[in-house]
Protein backbone atom coordinates (compact mmCIF):
# COMPACT_ATOMS: atom_id res chain seq x y z
CA UNK A 1 0.00 0.00 0.00
CA UNK A 2 1.25 3.63 -1.15
CA UNK A 3 2.55 5.29 2.50
CA UNK A 4 0.48 8.03 2.64
CA UNK A 5 -2.86 6.19 2.01
CA UNK A 6 -1.61 3.73 4.77
CA UNK A 7 -0.58 5.97 7.48
CA UNK A 8 -4.28 7.86 6.96
CA UNK A 9 -5.99 4.60 7.32
CA UNK A 10 -3.85 3.67 10.41
CA UNK A 11 -4.96 7.26 11.63
CA UNK A 12 -8.38 6.80 11.08
CA UNK A 13 -8.61 3.34 12.36
CA UNK A 14 -6.79 4.88 15.67
CA UNK A 15 -9.43 7.55 15.90
CA UNK A 16 -12.58 4.90 15.16
CA UNK A 17 -11.23 3.05 18.08
CA UNK A 18 -10.97 5.82 19.82
CA UNK A 19 -14.68 7.30 19.32
CA UNK A 20 -15.83 3.68 19.67
CA UNK A 21 -13.93 3.97 23.12
CA UNK A 22 -16.27 7.14 23.85
CA UNK A 23 -19.84 5.26 22.96
CA UNK A 24 -19.81 6.37 19.18
CA UNK A 25 -20.05 4.01 16.12
CA UNK A 26 -21.44 3.26 13.15
CA UNK A 27 -23.52 5.91 11.21
CA UNK A 28 -21.79 8.68 12.86
CA UNK A 29 -18.25 7.93 11.85
CA UNK A 30 -19.65 7.15 8.63
CA UNK A 31 -21.36 10.63 8.31
CA UNK A 32 -17.99 12.41 10.01
CA UNK A 33 -15.65 10.61 7.45
CA UNK A 34 -17.88 12.09 4.56
CA UNK A 35 -17.64 15.51 6.15
CA UNK A 36 -13.94 14.76 6.60
CA UNK A 37 -13.55 14.09 3.07
CA UNK A 38 -15.80 17.12 1.28
CA UNK A 39 -14.24 19.53 3.49
CA UNK A 40 -10.41 18.30 2.48
CA UNK A 41 -11.72 19.07 -1.26
CA UNK A 42 -13.05 22.33 -1.14
CA UNK A 43 -11.10 25.64 -1.28
CA UNK A 44 -11.82 27.34 2.07
CA UNK A 45 -11.71 30.97 2.76
CA UNK A 46 -7.91 31.42 3.55
CA UNK A 47 -7.23 35.10 2.78
CA UNK A 48 -7.37 35.15 7.33
CA UNK A 49 -4.40 32.49 7.32
CA UNK A 50 -0.94 33.34 6.56
CA UNK A 51 1.30 31.82 4.38
CA UNK A 52 2.42 29.04 6.08
CA UNK A 53 -1.21 28.07 6.92
CA UNK A 54 -1.94 27.84 3.34
CA UNK A 55 0.72 26.13 2.32
CA UNK A 56 -0.04 23.41 4.51
CA UNK A 57 -3.53 23.48 2.95
CA UNK A 58 -1.91 23.23 -0.98
CA UNK A 59 -0.44 20.32 0.15
CA UNK A 60 -3.12 18.20 0.93
CA UNK A 61 -5.12 19.97 -1.73
CA UNK A 62 -7.30 17.42 -3.79
CA UNK A 63 -9.86 20.62 -5.43
CA UNK A 64 -9.09 18.90 -9.18
CA UNK A 65 -7.21 15.63 -10.83
CA UNK A 66 -3.31 16.82 -10.30
CA UNK A 67 -3.42 15.90 -7.03
CA UNK A 68 -3.86 12.17 -7.84
CA UNK A 69 -0.29 11.88 -9.86
CA UNK A 70 1.60 14.40 -7.56
CA UNK A 71 4.50 13.36 -5.55
CA UNK A 72 4.57 16.66 -3.83
CA UNK A 73 2.80 19.88 -4.47
CA UNK A 74 4.90 23.15 -5.01
CA UNK A 75 3.40 26.29 -3.41
CA UNK A 76 5.96 28.66 -4.13
CA UNK A 77 8.72 29.89 -1.92
CA UNK A 78 11.18 33.40 -1.50
CA UNK A 79 10.94 36.72 -0.02
CA UNK A 80 7.93 37.33 1.07
CA UNK A 81 8.21 41.29 0.97
CA UNK A 82 9.70 41.05 -2.13
CA UNK A 83 9.54 44.13 -5.15
CA UNK A 84 9.51 41.58 -7.47
CA UNK A 85 6.93 38.26 -8.23
CA UNK A 86 7.81 35.79 -10.81
CA UNK A 87 4.77 33.41 -11.92
CA UNK A 88 5.74 30.26 -13.81
CA UNK A 89 3.30 27.91 -15.42
CA UNK A 90 3.06 24.40 -12.88
CA UNK A 91 5.99 22.19 -11.51
CA UNK A 92 7.69 20.07 -13.64
CA UNK A 93 9.74 16.45 -12.61
CA UNK A 94 12.31 17.80 -10.18
CA UNK A 95 9.65 20.45 -8.96
CA UNK A 96 7.54 17.67 -8.06
CA UNK A 97 10.29 15.71 -6.34
CA UNK A 98 11.27 18.29 -3.73
CA UNK A 99 8.20 20.39 -3.43
CA UNK A 100 10.22 23.33 -4.62
CA UNK A 101 9.56 25.64 -7.65
CA UNK A 102 11.80 26.28 -10.49
CA UNK A 103 15.21 24.21 -9.64
CA UNK A 104 15.16 22.43 -12.89
CA UNK A 105 16.86 22.87 -15.97
CA UNK A 106 14.78 26.34 -16.72
CA UNK A 107 14.87 27.12 -13.34
CA UNK A 108 18.88 27.17 -13.40
CA UNK A 109 17.76 29.34 -16.41
CA UNK A 110 16.24 31.77 -14.31
CA UNK A 111 18.77 31.58 -11.83
CA UNK A 112 20.84 33.17 -14.14
CA UNK A 113 18.45 35.61 -15.20
CA UNK A 114 17.52 36.63 -11.81
CA UNK A 115 21.50 36.87 -11.12
CA UNK A 116 22.11 39.41 -14.76
CA UNK A 117 19.16 41.61 -12.86
CA UNK A 118 21.66 42.22 -10.24
CA UNK A 119 19.75 40.12 -7.58
CA UNK A 120 19.73 37.20 -5.38
CA UNK A 121 16.99 34.20 -5.37
CA UNK A 122 16.48 35.81 -1.77
CA UNK A 123 15.22 39.15 -3.30
CA UNK A 124 12.34 38.08 -5.32
CA UNK A 125 9.00 35.54 -4.86
CA UNK A 126 8.67 32.51 -7.02
CA UNK A 127 5.42 30.97 -7.74
CA UNK A 128 3.68 29.10 -9.90
CA UNK A 129 0.14 29.42 -11.26
CA UNK A 130 -0.89 25.73 -11.04
CA UNK A 131 0.86 24.04 -7.63
CA UNK A 132 1.10 20.34 -8.94
CA UNK A 133 2.49 18.94 -11.42
CA UNK A 134 0.39 17.83 -14.81
CA UNK A 135 1.45 14.71 -16.51
CA UNK A 136 4.42 14.22 -18.42
CA UNK A 137 4.36 18.21 -17.81
CA UNK A 138 1.68 18.81 -20.37
CA UNK A 139 0.06 22.61 -20.31
CA UNK A 140 -2.16 22.77 -17.52
CA UNK A 141 -6.28 23.23 -18.72
CA UNK A 142 -8.16 26.18 -17.67
CA UNK A 143 -10.05 24.33 -15.17
CA UNK A 144 -7.06 23.37 -13.38
CA UNK A 145 -5.92 27.04 -13.57
CA UNK A 146 -9.03 28.12 -12.27
CA UNK A 147 -9.05 25.65 -9.45
CA UNK A 148 -5.58 26.70 -7.94
CA UNK A 149 -6.51 30.22 -8.59
CA UNK A 150 -7.43 31.14 -4.54
CA UNK A 151 -3.69 30.06 -3.44
CA UNK A 152 -2.46 32.18 -6.46
CA UNK A 153 -4.59 35.28 -5.54
CA UNK A 154 -3.49 34.64 -2.17
CA UNK A 155 0.16 34.99 -2.60
CA UNK A 156 -0.08 38.24 -4.75
CA UNK A 157 -2.01 39.24 -1.47
CA UNK A 158 0.43 38.92 0.59
CA UNK A 159 3.87 39.61 -1.31
CA UNK A 160 1.82 42.43 -2.36
CA UNK A 161 4.76 42.96 -5.08
CA UNK A 162 5.61 46.30 -6.89
CA UNK A 163 5.82 44.22 -10.16
CA UNK A 164 5.07 40.74 -11.32
CA UNK A 165 6.28 38.82 -14.16
CA UNK A 166 4.79 36.31 -15.97
CA UNK A 167 6.36 33.66 -17.35
CA UNK A 168 5.09 32.65 -20.21
CA UNK A 169 1.00 31.89 -20.97
CA UNK A 170 -0.31 30.40 -18.89
CA UNK A 171 0.41 32.91 -16.09
CA UNK A 172 -0.41 35.48 -18.32
CA UNK A 173 -3.51 34.56 -19.55
CA UNK A 174 -4.41 34.12 -15.96
CA UNK A 175 -3.24 37.56 -14.81
CA UNK A 176 -4.32 39.40 -17.47
CA UNK A 177 -7.33 37.64 -18.26
CA UNK A 178 -6.68 38.56 -21.73
CA UNK A 179 -5.62 35.98 -24.52
CA UNK A 180 -3.18 36.57 -27.02
CA UNK A 181 0.11 35.78 -28.76
CA UNK A 182 3.08 36.33 -26.35
CA UNK A 183 4.81 37.73 -28.36
CA UNK A 184 2.54 40.49 -28.82
CA UNK A 185 1.74 40.49 -24.89
CA UNK A 186 5.17 40.79 -23.82
CA UNK A 187 7.67 44.44 -23.44
CA UNK A 188 5.23 46.62 -21.60
CA UNK A 189 3.41 47.01 -18.26
CA UNK A 190 0.40 46.81 -17.60
CA UNK A 191 -2.22 47.18 -14.55
CA UNK A 192 -3.29 44.35 -12.58
CA UNK A 193 -3.67 42.99 -8.69
CA UNK A 194 -2.09 46.95 -7.88
CA UNK A 195 0.95 46.03 -9.19
CA UNK A 196 2.56 46.68 -12.42
CA UNK A 197 2.51 43.02 -14.50
CA UNK A 198 5.19 42.65 -17.09
CA UNK A 199 4.26 39.61 -19.46
CA UNK A 200 7.69 37.28 -20.75
CA UNK A 201 8.82 34.29 -22.63
CA UNK A 202 9.13 30.62 -20.25
CA UNK A 203 12.70 29.73 -19.05
CA UNK A 204 11.37 26.50 -20.84
CA UNK A 205 11.09 28.60 -24.17
CA UNK A 206 14.47 29.72 -23.84
CA UNK A 207 15.62 26.52 -23.59
CA UNK A 208 13.96 25.54 -26.62
CA UNK A 209 14.42 28.49 -28.86
CA UNK A 210 17.71 30.49 -27.52
CA UNK A 211 17.44 33.49 -29.63
CA UNK A 212 14.14 34.48 -27.62
CA UNK A 213 17.10 35.61 -25.02
CA UNK A 214 17.37 38.64 -26.25
CA UNK A 215 13.64 39.50 -25.87
CA UNK A 216 13.85 38.36 -21.97
CA UNK A 217 16.63 40.24 -21.54
CA UNK A 218 15.15 43.60 -22.86
CA UNK A 219 11.65 42.76 -20.94
CA UNK A 220 13.90 42.38 -18.30
CA UNK A 221 15.94 45.74 -18.52
CA UNK A 222 12.32 47.50 -18.21
CA UNK A 223 11.95 45.85 -14.79
CA UNK A 224 15.23 46.55 -13.48
CA UNK A 225 14.56 50.44 -15.00
CA UNK A 226 11.64 50.77 -12.80
CA UNK A 227 12.57 48.70 -9.72
CA UNK A 228 15.90 51.66 -10.06
CA UNK A 229 18.76 48.73 -10.75
CA UNK A 230 21.12 50.09 -12.99
CA UNK A 231 21.06 48.94 -16.43
N1 LIG B 1 8.34 25.33 -14.95
C1 LIG B 1 7.47 26.10 -14.27
O1 LIG B 1 6.64 26.79 -14.84
N2 LIG B 1 7.57 26.10 -12.96
C2 LIG B 1 8.45 25.39 -12.29
O2 LIG B 1 8.47 25.46 -11.07
C3 LIG B 1 9.36 24.61 -13.04
C4 LIG B 1 9.28 24.59 -14.37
Amino acid sequence: MNQVIKKNFEIDKTKAKRLRSMGISGLFLQINKKNEQSSSKTPQNIDNLNIKEVKNIVQECQSCELHKTRNMSVFGEGNENAQIMFIGEAPGKDEDMTGQPFIGRAGQLLDRIIQAMKMKREDIYICNAVKCRPENNRKPSVDEVKSCSSFLDFQIKKVNPKIIICLGLVAAEYILGENDKLKNLRGKFYERYGAKILITYHPAALLRDPSKKKLVWEDMQIVMKEVGIDV
